[in-house]
């Protein structure tokens, strides 16, 4: 049945090129339009031909796998970029009672498993094996950089919570990709020691460019400087290293707080900026010592710039303190003496 908010034929065809179907369906039929139409045709049959007949179905089979799915952790949306159809349809399907649609998209989606490659980044797995590869690897001296690369992470970092213990488990991708490098890993060790025999000492096997697993793309790699021979202790010592190190990390934490504790719980300061001034020589009588402040008292001031210009007579003239007064705390290498 025609929607009636749907614009006429020819409406629609005004806004589509001569050869297009929707206007040979709204009545030319230029030489364009006849050999679009018979291209559309055409491309129909194909398809009849390759995928089926396209007609409506019943929805009631895909809403039942698509709710299989849900519980295997597997959304709408995933099924449809795996499918290959629209997600809307799906919505549809599943919350407002979509009835019918196209038999060959109904064979997409039923096609759809939840497998490593539709679940993708969500399906996670517990670490153990994983975390075994990689200290494997870093035993054997492969950099995180490249370990990193090795499973196509970005960056830099090796980003495995659970390598630090900080998860239990890892996505099902970075287990399969960790234990693809660790396979191909075990294969480069064994080409290469099979020709130029054990491994020296402080050196890892790699490929010198590319992914290609062949003997003369293999090369002898000495440590990075900064490798962590912790990764050499039996894994009793590293435990009981992980442990020592939180520990002193509470530890200093602590410390930190109760630190914080004690100043606050400070006295505050003296209203008297500086209490020791008025006990200077020549200064007994202690006459400003309840002034918050030097600048209220002219005789400080008088007393202060008296002495220095003694000390100024008496010692060797620096021509760089002749030259700009007060500038005798500038370390010399600042100094800008300008002459006039
Ligand atoms: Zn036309």
């Amino acid at each position: 049945m025609r929607p009636a908010d749907l614009p006429s034929t020819a409406e629609i065809a005004r806004t589509k090129p001569h050869g297009h179907f929707m206007r040979y369906v709204a009545g030319c039929r230029c030489r364009r339009c006849k050999q679009g139409r018979k291209d559309y045709e055409s491309k129909l049959d194909e398809n009849r031909r390759l995928y089926g007949p396209n007609d409506f179905v019943s929805t009631d089979r895909v809403r039942e796998h698509l709710l299989n799915l849900q519980k295997q952790g597997l959304g709408h949306k995933l099924v449809a970029k795996a499918a290959g159809v629209g997600k809307t349809g799906l919505a549809e399907i599943l919350w407002y009672g979509k009835k019918k649609m196209g038999r060959r998209a109904e064979r997409k989606v039923l096609a759809v498993r939840a497998t490593v490659e539709t679940l993708g980044r969500r399906a996670m797995q517990p670490a153990g094996e994983t975390v075994e590869y990689i200290q494997r690897l870093l035993q054997w001296g492969y950099p995180k950089r490249l370990i990193s690369a090795g499973i196509g992470q970005d960056g830099v970092a090796l980003q495995i919570p659970a390598l630090k213990g900080k998860a239990q488990s890892v996505h099902v991708k970075t287990a399969v990709a960790v234990r693809e490098l660790f396979r191909m890993v075990k294969i480069i060790r064994r080409m290469w020691s099979a020709v130029h025999g054990p491994i020296p000492s402080g050196h890892y096997v790699w490929l010198k460019r590319g992914d290609a697993v062949a003997l003369g793309n293999l090369k002898l790699q000495p440590f990075a400087v900064n490798h962590e021979y912790f990764h050499f202790y039996p894994r009793e010592l590293r435990e009981v290293i992980d442990a020592a190190n939180q520990l002193k990390r509470q530890l200093r934490k602590h410390g930190k707080e109760e630190n914080a504790k004690k100043q606050n719980e400070r006295p505050e300061e003296p209203p008297v900026r500086n209490p020791g001034e008025s006990e200077r020589p020549g200064q007994a009588s202690g006459h400003c010592a309840g002034k918050s402040s030097l600048r209220g008292c002219p005789n400080h001031h008088q007393q202060r710039n008296r002495g220095s210009k003694s000390h100024e007579r008496d010692g060797e003239r620096n021509p760089a303190q002749v030259l700009r007064r007060g500038a005798g705390k500038v370390p010399a290498s600042r100094r800008r003496i300008r002459v006039a």
